[in-house]
């Protein structure tokens, strides 16, 4: 007997795995492609990750949002072993407007929330394996110097710009953005993205909702404010039915959890490839 909440849950994936398809869809109605069907490669895989660390079982609260590195190696270790290569959003954007599909075996790696330890994910994993990943980090707690604060300084959001990896806006105070009035909505957006281009060498056009919490409200300001994508999460519930000129703005990711084994990441890269 499944309990109110467990239903709720399983309609949270079935909505979101039905969100996924669609965003995808519109990605690939853009490249006014019909889609191959039983190929893999059509669709691009979106993983969300926080934290690389082996702190995950003694903060329970936390696990979903830790990989023990051993994990994320052999993770991206099987990525590199089944053809994968990374591409960013930026690269997806410039395929979706010049009408092409992005390779085959295309995967977009994602970090959210700008920690400092961003910068050692990038040099001791991603980069000597020629991977690219996109940092969604929020202005607020960008500190202005390197300081101890466990979140990255703007010195250090240059530093993975300059080793190839993407800065994108993740608002300015990581709060749920469907609960705020309008005027704080817009400067969530805009702010966030006119202090990240001061220190970037590129447009920022990609959003994150912060808890992955958008509604109707919150996906016609993001596009009001300018940006060309609009990222949320992973299970979260969806106030709103998709609508398919919204698939740009509903774009899905899988998340990896704590003890999440390699047959589980491979799982979930199917499932989120052959949609
Ligand atoms: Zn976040």
């Amino acid at each position: 007997m499944k309990t109110a909440a467990q239903k709720q849950r399983w309609f949270g994936f079935y909505a979101s795995a039905t969100l996924f398809a669609f965003a995808l869809s519109a990605l690939l109605a853009a490249t006014n492609a019909a889609p191959r069907k039983n190929h893999p490669d059509m669709l691009v895989p979106i993983v969300m990750y926080h934290h690389v660390g082996d702190w995950g079982k003694a903060n329970s609260d936390w696990a979903p949002y830790v990989v023990k590195p051993q994990e994320f190696q052999r993770q991206l270790d099987w990525l590199v072993a089944n053809q994968y290569h990374t591409i960013t959003f930026q690269e997806l954007l410039a395929y979706q407007s010049s009408n092409m599909r992005p390779p085959a075996h295309s995967v977009i790696l994602t970090f959210d929330d700008g920690w400092a330890e961003d910068v050692d994910i990038a040099k001791n994993f991603l980069a000597p394996r020629g991977m690219r990943g996109v940092f969604f980090v929020y202005t607020g707690a960008v500190a202005q110097q390197d300081n101890g604060s466990g979140y990255v300084s703007w010195n250090q959001v240059r530093q993975l710009e300059e080793a190839g990896q993407e800065v994108q806006s993740h608002t300015v105070s990581h709060s749920p953005l469907d609960t705020l009035a309008p005027s704080r909505l817009q400067f969530e957006m805009i702010n966030s993205r006119d202090e990240m281009q001061a220190h970037v060498g590129h447009p920022v056009e990609v959003l994150a909702y912060p808890f992955g919490r958008h509604d109707e409200r919150v996906i016609q300001a993001t596009r009001d404010a300018g940006y060309k994508l609009g990222i949320a999460a992973d299970d979260e519930p969806v106030a709103v039915l998709p609508r398919r000129e919204w698939g740009n703005f509903q774009v899905r990711r899988f998340k990896v959890g704590y003890g999440d084994g390699i047959d589980v990441f491979a799982a979930r890269m199917a499932e989120h490839a052959q949609k």
